[in-house]
C-alpha cells in the first residue's frame, strides 16, 4: 500500500464510517503506516484498520480531543513533512530490489539492463560489472541494448571501454540515432511509447522520424442517414447530426508515429518502391535504460511501409538484438479501409485515420509540386497540442500524492443534499 491508499484508507474511515480522529491519534496511526509504505512494507487496508482501533482503545482521548479536519491536516502538513525525512525511502527500494535480483541468480537480458541502471544509482559498481558482464555475454554490442545517454553516462564513469563500442556493424551506429531521435519525441509531447526511426534508401538514411503529437482530429460518429460512422466538419454538425454529447464532439487528441513522420519527409513516394528500401525502427523501454520490441503497429504503420514499397524492417527486439522481416508490396491497399473505416479491431482508431489524413495530404501536396515537408515543420504542426496535453499533464500523472489533485465532488452539490434533509 503506498503513501496515497493510506490516505485513502482514513477517507473512507472518515467518511463513510464517520469516524473522527483527535490530532494525537492520526499521528500515531498515520505516521509509521506511511513510513512504511514509503519503504514498501506495506499493510493491507484490514490490517491498517485494525492497527486504527487497537491505538483508539489504547488511548481513551476525551471527546472534546476530537480534531475535526484530521485528514486535510495529514495531507498539507504532516505527510508532506514526512517525506521530506524518508530521503531514504528511495535508496531503500532500490536496494531490495537489487538484492532481491542478484538472489535469484538469472542470466535475463532485460532484468540485467535495469539492475545495471539500479547499481549505478546506488553507486555500487561491483554489482555493476556484474551485471554488464551478463548484458556483453548475451550481446554483440552495447549499442544495441542501452540508450544513448545511459551509455555515454557509462563511458563518462569509465565503466564501458571505446573497445566494445567500437563494432563495424552499422547496424549499432542507427540504433543508437533512432534511440536518440525517440527522446526528441519527449518534447513533442510523447512521454510513454517512444520510438525513433530512420528509413534507408541503398542503405543511406533518406528521413528520421519519432512519435508525436499531432493535430487533434474532428469529431467522429455514426451518422444515421449514411449508416456507418463519418468524421464530422465541426463539432456543431457532430452535435445536430449523430447527437454527439459535448464531450464526444470535442476535438480528439492523435499521435503521428515514427514510421508516419518518416514517409511523409520523401520527396517522391513512388521513388521507394524502384530502389531498395529499409527502415529501422527502435522503441526506448518505458522503465529503464534498455530498448523495447519495435515492430511497426498494424495502426496504419506497417500498411503504409507496405503500399508504398519498404522492402524490409528492422526492429529492436528488447533483447539485445534486432530482428529483421521482409514486408510484401501491396500497392492497391486501401489503408483506411483495413484501419480505421473498417469494422474490426481498428474501426475510428485516431492514429490509423491521422496517418492516412496525413499521407492524402502529402500526395495531394506532391501532385501540385510542393517541396516535401521538413521534420521540424511535420512535428511543429502539433506544437499546440502538446501545450494543451502540457496544461493538463499534472493531474494525469499516476501515484503521485502531492499536490493532491482536486476533488471532483463539489461542495454545492453536498449543500445541495443537506438541504433537502439527506445529510
Ligand atoms: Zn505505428
Amino acid at each position: 500500500m503506498f503513501a496515497d491508499e493510506a490516505l485513502g484508507v482514513l477517507g473512507r474511515l472518515q467518511h463513510h464510517r464517520g469516524l473522527q480522529l483527535s490530532e494525537e491519534e492520526l499521528y500515531r496511526f498515520a505516521e509509521p503506516l506511511v513510513k512504511r509504505s514509503l519503504r514498501w512494507r506495506c499493510p493491507s487496508d484490514e490490517e491498517a484498520a485494525e492497527e486504527l482501533i487497537r491505538q483508539r482503545g489504547d488511548l481513551n482521548l476525551p471527546e472534546d480531543q476530537v480534531f475535526e479536519k484530521s485528514l486535510s491536516l495529514l495531507a498539507t502538513q504532516l505527510i508532506p513533512a514526512w517525506l521530506e525525512d524518508a530521503q531514504n525511502a528511495r535508496a531503500d527500494r532500490l536496494k531490495m530490489a537489487s538484492e532481491s535480483w542478484e538472489s535469484l541468480g538469472v542470466e535475463d537480458l532485460e532484468g540485467a539492463v535495469l539492475h545495471v541502471s539500479v547499481s549505478l544509482e546506488l553507486g555500487d559498481r561491483r554489482a555493476l560489472r556484474r551485471s554488464l558482464e551478463v548484458i556483453l555475454s548475451q550481446t554483440t554490442d552495447l549499442r544495441l541494448v542501452l540508450q544513448p545517454a545511459f551509455l555515454a553516462d557509462l563511458e563518462a564513469r569509465g565503466l564501458v571501454s571505446l573497445d566494445t563500442r567500437n563494432s563495424s556493424n552499422h547496424w549499432c551506429q542507427h540504433v543508437q540515432r533512432a534511440a536518440s531521435l525517440a527522446c526528441l519525441g519527449e518534447k513533442a509531447g510523447v512521454l510513454l511509447r517512444r520510438h525513433g526511426a530512420l528509413l534507408l534508401s541503398e542503405g543511406q538514411v533518406i528521413a528520421e522520424g519519432f512519435n508525436h503529437c499531432a493535430p487533434p482530429l474532428r469529431p467522429r460518429g455514426l451518422d444515421p442517414q449514411l449508416g456507418r460512422h463519418r468524421t464530422f466538419d465541426s463539432p456543431e454538425e457532430a452535435r445536430t447530426v449523430a447527437k454527439l454529447s459535448w464531450k464526444r464532439s470535442r476535438p480528439r487528441p492523435a499521435q503521428r508515429h515514427a514510421e508516419v513522420h518518416c514517409l511523409l519527409q520523401v520527396p517522391q513516394l513512388e521513388s521507394l518502391k524502384s530502389s531498395h528500401t529499409e527502415i529501422l525502427i527502435v522503441e526506448l523501454a518505458d522503465v529503464g535504460p534498455g530498448f523495447a520490441w519495435a515492430e511497426p503497429c498494424s495502426r496504419g504503420c506497417m500498411q503504409l511501409l507496405m503500399k508504398h514499397g519498404v522492402r524490409q524492417g528492422w526492429w529492436t527486439d528488447g533483447k539485445g538484438g534486432l530482428v529483421t522481416r521482409p514486408f510484401r508490396h501491396e500497392p492497391g491497399l486501401d489503408v483506411a479501409a483495413a484501419t480505421f473505416e473498417g469494422s474490426g479491431r481498428l474501426s475510428n482508431d485516431p492514429i490509423s485515420e491521422r496517418s492516412c489524413l496525413d499521407m492524402a495530404w502529402k500526395q495531394l501536396r506532391e501532385t501540385e509540386g510542393c517541396r516535401p515537408w521538413t521534420q521540424e515543420e511535420l512535428v511543429q504542426q502539433g506544437a499546440e497540442a502538446v501545450a494543451e496535453q502540457q496544461r493538463q499533464a499534472p493531474l494525469k500523472l499516476r501515484g503521485r500524492v502531492f499536490p493532491l489533485p482536486p476533488r471532483k465532488r463539489s461542495t454545492e452539490y453536498a449543500q445541495a443534499l443537506r438541504q433537502k434533509g439527506h445529510a
